[in-house]
């Protein structure tokens, strides 16, 4: 008898906190090598969402200045303003409350540059309902993980694998072949140092690469010497 009108109260507030958990988010992630056309995928699907009457944001990485900072453009031209951003928890300071809550959908590019894409991730679709669609490298030049955006993976609805063509032989090509001989993880460049590759011509690549750098290290010695 007690206990019942103490009961009351928490169940209202079960019924009060619903709306925020119907609307749950969706994440979609995008991968694949250089020159797949992954950005431009992104800016598509982008481009569905404002049509469908939507509000879309686009943030990239401040790292990558190829084509200016306040846009995105893909390696056939189609441009859509964005945020350049450091990181992906600086992303709401940009905006109002207001404006943030009206956003619908997040479209981020370049997402192996961000070290917090999976908290963000699971912020803006578990919590704040929004869509994002990621687009990024699944691996770097030698194919290992790049970035955090294999750990997104288990909090998707969909993730799609796009392929370029073998700049050699012209079959599918999934993988990024540097061309020259830097070793650092993050290096920004466009065909003048990366190259979409088939497997084959990945592992005869890094066999050439390789020996390149061989030969201009021991030059390196000799000239020291
Ligand atoms: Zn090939």
């Amino acid at each position: 008898m007690i206990s019942l009108p103490s009961k009351f109260p928490t169940q209202t507030r079960c019924v009060h906190s619903k709306p925020s958990l119907s609307s749950s988010g969706e994440i979609h992630v995008i991968v694949g090598p250089m020159f797949a056309g992954k950005t431009t995928t992104l800016l598509h699907r982008v481009q569905a969402e404002i049509n469908d009457g939507r509000n879309v944001a686009i943030i990239k990485s401040n790292k990558d200045n190829r084509y200016g900072l306040d846009s995105v453009v893909t390696h056939d031209g189609v441009k859509l303003p964005c945020c350049a951003l450091p990181n992906l928890s600086s992303f709401k300071q940009n905006f109002s409350q207001d404006a943030y809550d009206q956003l619908d959908v997040i479209g981020i590019d370049e997402a192996q540059f961000f070290g917090d894409l999976y908290d963000f991730c699971r912020e803006v679709a578990d919590h704040d309902g929004k869509t994002v669609i990621v687009a990024g490298l699944d691996g770097d030049y030698l194919r290992r993980s790049f970035g955090s955006v294999l750990d997104i993976i288990p909090l998707a609805d969909s993730v799609t694998k796009l392929s370029a063509q073998c700049e050699i032989c012209g079959k599918r090509a999934l993988f990024t072949l540097r061309k020259t001989g830097e070793t650092q993880t993050e290096l920004i460049g466009g065909t003048d140092v990366y190259m979409p590759v088939c497997r084959h011509h990945y592992v005869s690549g890094q066999v050439a690469v390789e020996a390149a750098r061989m030969v201009l290290q021991s030059q390196k010695v000799i000239t020291r010497r």
